[in-house]
């Protein structure tokens, strides 16, 4: 059986991780849609990092949902299988989904990356705002290495390569979707149709989003779709679940490995 999951933040809202959109998303009064943009990091990269550190802490204290559980077992399961998800947490790889059956299409935000050159590094687990020593700039602005004091003290990062900003590996609003993932995404819809695609927790407002689920279901495929309201994906679903993906995918999942 082949099969393409696609997710969004609904997927993670079970497990504690605030969407973009409503209430729960805004921090300090900002608007997260507005935080997470390239200009936003250009005017205060202090700000944008403060923000994305206490993100990155909610997400290690969060844990993978019944949703993220699902779509693991599903991918041991199958032997032709892609997760897409735009979600930037770690929460499908901690449920326990193989680095090479998943593409994190907004990136990763416990990668730290130059603004400028290449450089990045992973900080999963432990503290990643606190990796052993990084550049800073002296008074002089020549870069110094330090040993961080605490997450504090340690603010704005530069890179110890090139002297540029350090940024979160994330994709922000207005920028474009990483090459590399993309062709990771083209490569497994170009090696055949899907017998069921499954699109969970996202609005789907992305026009890829709803690209990708139709052509991986071109050749009639089920296409599921698990949100609980309505999206412009909806009309093209062979199945609509209104319910939460926690809620629904366990069944979904079970129901696939029974009758597959
Ligand atoms: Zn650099």
């Amino acid at each position: 059986m082949r099969v393409l999951v696609l997710t969004g933040a609904g997927v993670s809202a079970e497990s504690g991780i605030p969407t973009f959109r409503g209430n729960d998303g805004y921090w300090r009064n900002l608007d997260p849609t507005k935080l997470a943009t390239p200009e936003a990091f250009a005017r205060d990269p202090q700000l944008v990092w403060d923000w994305y550190r206490e993100r990155r802490q909610r997400i290690r204290n969060a844990r993978p949902n019944a949703a993220h559980d699902a779509i693991a077992r599903l991918a041991r399961w199958t032997d032709e299988f892609l997760l897409v998800t735009q979600n930037v947490d770690d929460l499908h790889a901690r449920a326990g989904v193989a680095a090479e059956k998943m593409v994190q299409i907004h990136g990763d935000i416990f990668v730290t990356r130059c603004t400028r050159c290449e450089f990045s590094y992973v900080g999963r687990g432990g503290s990643p705002e606190r990796p052993e020593s990084w550049a800073t700039k002296s008074k002089s602005g020549r870069l110094r290495s330090i040993a961080p004091t605490s997450d504090d003290h340690v603010n704005v990062r530069w890179c110890p390569k090139c002297d540029a900003l350090m940024r979160p590996g994330v994709v922000w609003f207005g920028e474009q979707l990483p090459w590399k993932e993309v062709q990771r995404v083209e490569d497994f819809l170009e090696g055949g149709t899907c017998d069921v695609v499954i699109v969970a927790g996202t609005t789907a407002t992305l026009g890829y989003i709803i690209d990708w689920a139709l052509c991986a279901s071109r050749d009639g495929a089920e296409l599921i779709e698990v949100n609980p309201e309505e999206t412009p994906l909806s009309r093209f679903a062979t199945r609509l679940v209104r319910e939460p993906a926690a809620i629904a995918l366990p069944r979904i999942v079970d129901e696939l490995i029974a009758f597959g």
